[in-house]
């Protein structure tokens, strides 16, 4: 049975009864989101169900990442629906707190990512990355998890959340789940729901570029602005289409490579109509 709490305190002690009850074989599992579950998050639940004893997972829109306040408002709110969906996946508790609970005042102590966070979607999204890797902390602090699981999808808060845990000792376990897509190549999203049919056409655009990309990387072409170039050409021209970036970089450190001796990341953000999609693929 999944069980709702919307309390720190109440948490915990769910959460101190479940460890004494499971010492011997009783890891936990996190999985963080922000609600409107789809079969990405279905992904991570299922793999930590797989891989932990128990599973919590968390349910919070965090103000603090957003750095738009009409995309804080749109944001698809669902937790009825959600809590179903985490109780067909076996999820033991869902945390849902209020704002009000996560933030009783605005905080003063906040996690600077420094220069993980100045490429990508850091550019664009000032402050974002900070929110992310301060409410990815306080979420560790208060479930105290074994392992925490955590989409590929979003490769720049996965890099800062892994740097994150080994830079604040963390004894926790960052697991990476790779992407799930629909099956013309677009990762699936909370976001996707915001596209008319026209634009929903236009978007798997955003793959196929980082697709290409791949392509271009395995057939041996090392020049970064060949592979960019001929990338972003995938991108339809089309009014309700903007390519907001498109680079390639260092999967751990997130800074853009000047050639490709290794294993890189490649990121792009693309705006449709006024939603913004991210994906990426790494060769
Ligand atoms: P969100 O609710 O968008 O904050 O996402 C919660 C977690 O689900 C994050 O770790 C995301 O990276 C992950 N996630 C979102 N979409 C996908 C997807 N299509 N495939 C795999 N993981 C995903």
């Amino acid at each position: 049975m999944t069980v709702l709490i919307g309390g720190i305190a109440e948490l915990r002690e769910s959460l101190a009864s479940m460890r004494t009850t499971s010492h011997t074989s009783g890891s936990i599992g996190l999985v963080p989101t922000m609600g409107a579950l789809h079969a990405g998050h279905a992904r991570l639940l299922e793999q930590a169900r797989r891989e932990c004893h128990s599973v919590v997972a968390s349910i919070f829109i965090n103000p603090l990442q957003f750095d738009r306040d009409d995309d804080l408002k749109q944001y698809p709110r669902m937790l009825e629906r959600d809590v179903e969906l985490c109780s067909t996946h076996g999820v033991d508790l869902v945390f849902a707190p209020t704002a009000g609970e996560m933030y009783p005042t605005a905080p003063l102590c906040t996690v600077e990512v420094g220069p993980l966070g100045d490429h990508l979607c850091g550019r664009y999204r000032p402050g974002h990355f900070r929110g992310v890797a301060t409410v990815v902390l306080k979420l560790l602090e208060i479930v105290q998890p074994d392992a925490a699981y955590f989409g590929e999808k979003d490769a720049q808060q996965l890099a800062i959340v892994r740097r994150l845990v080994a830079d604040f000792n963390v004894p926790v376990t960052i697991v990476g789940v790779p992407t799930v897509r629909e099956k013309d190549g677009l990762a699936v999203s909370s976001r996707n729901s915001r596209l008319s049919p026209a634009e929903r056409a236009l978007a798997p655009s955003l793959y196929q570029a980082l697709a290409e990309a791949a392509r271009l990387i395995a057939s041996g072409v090392d020049d970064v602005d060949v592979i960019k170039d001929r990338a972003s050409k995938q991108v339809p021209r089309d009014p309700a289409v903007r390519l907001e970036y498109l680079e390639i970089v260092d999967p751990e450190d997130m800074q853009p490579v000047p050639r490709i001796t290794g294993a890189v990341c490649v990121a792009a953000a693309m705006w449709v109509g006024s939603t913004r999609l991210i994906d990426n693929i790494s060769c």
